[in-house]
C-alpha cells in the first residue's frame, strides 16, 4: 500500500518520516528528497529484494519497523546478517544506478516504511556533497555492522547472540518491552536449528529475564539480559555515534 507523503516543511521538518538518517539531514537536503518520498507500510515476511533483482528503491523503517538481510545458501537455509531499524535504509545506500541485490531483504517487523526511488536519491547525492556525506557515513556504520556481525556468528555463543538479537530488537522497538520475535525468526537469525534456540529462551525464562508470549517475547529483566549478551551490538552503536551521532535508536 503506497501513499503519498504529505509535503513536509523543510524548514522545521516537524513532518518528516521516523527515520533518523532522514531526520539526519540538513532541511535543504531534506528538501531535495522531500517530494520524492512516499509512505508505504508493509507487513512482517514482506520480502522487499531477492537476490539478482534491480535495486531501484530505497526502503526507510520508520518507527518501530525492522527490515533484515538474509544471506541464502545452497543447502536451503537461509541466514540473516544484519537487522536494520530507523537508524537506516535499505536498497542501493552505497550504488549509484541500479545494481542487482546480493542478498534477499525482508520486513522483518511490520509498518511504516518511507520509499525512495534511486534515481532520486543519486541526484541529490550528485547536487550536495553533504547528504552524499550522510550517506557514505551511513554506508560505513552498515559495514562496521556486517564486519561485526561475521565475528560474533563465529566466535560468540548461541546464548550470546539470542540475547544480543533480543535486546537489539527491543531498541528499535521504542523502549517497548514486547519484542515480535518468534523461534522460528530467531533461528533464522541465528542460523540455528528451532531447538537450540528453545533451549536457551527455556533457560532465560527459567532465569525470569521473559516470558514467551505468542509470537512474541516478553522481556522482563532488561539487565539480567543484558550481562548475557556479548558485546557486539554495543561496539556498533559506538561506532555509529562517532560516525552519525544521533542515529542509532536510544531508548
Ligand atoms: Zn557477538
Amino acid at each position: 500500500m503506497i501513499s503519498p507523503i504529505s509535503q513536509p516543511d523543510p524548514a522545521s521538518g516537524t513532518e518528516r518520516p521516523n527515520n533518523n538518517l532522514l531526520r539526519r539531514l540538513s532541511s535543504g537536503d531534506f528538501a531535495l528528497i522531500a517530494a520524492h518520498l512516499a509512505h508505504e507500510e508493509a507487513e512482517a515476511n514482506e520480502l522487499l529484494y531477492n537476490p539478482g533483482d534491480d535495486v531501484d528503491t530505497v526502503h526507510f523503517p520508520c518507527g518501530a519497523s525492522l527490515a533484515s538481510f538474509l544471506v541464502a545458501n545452497e543447502d536451503g537455509r537461509d541466514v540473516e546478517t544484519i537487522l536494520v531499524g530507523r537508524e537506516g535504509a535499505v536498497g542501493g545506500i552505497v550504488s549509484l544506478g541500479h545494481l542487482p541485490a546480493y542478498t534477499r531483504i525482508t520486513v522483518k517487523f511490520g509498518g511504516p516504511f518511507a520509499r525512495l526511488p534511486i534515481a532520486k536519491l543519486d541526484a541529490a547525492k550528485t547536487a550536495s556533497v553533504s547528504l552524499r556525506n550522510v550517506f557514505a557515513r551511513y554506508a560505513d556504520c552498515l559495514l562496521a555492522q556486517m564486519f561485526q556481525s561475521t565475528a560474533c556468528n563465529a566466535i560468540h555463543t548461541i546464548e550470546q547472540r539470542t540475547a544480543k538479537w533480543i535486546i537489539s530488537a527491543m531498541e528499535r522497538a521504542n523502549g517497548d518491552n514486547i519484542v515480535p520475535l518468534t523461534h522460528e525468526q530467531l533461528a533464522t537469525l541465528l542460523g540455528v536449528g528451532r531447538s537450540y534456540v528453545s533451549r536457551v529462551i527455556q533457560t532465560f525464562k527459567a532465569e525470569g529475564m521473559l516470558e514467551i508470549r505468542r509470537g512474541s517475547i516478553l522481556v522482563r529483566d532488561r539487565e539480567a539480559l543484558q550481562t548475557r549478551a556479548c558485546l557486539c551490538n554495543e561496539t556498533v552503536k559506538n561506532h555509529f555515534d562517532e560516525v552519525l551521532r544521533g542515529v542509532y535508536p536510544a531508548d
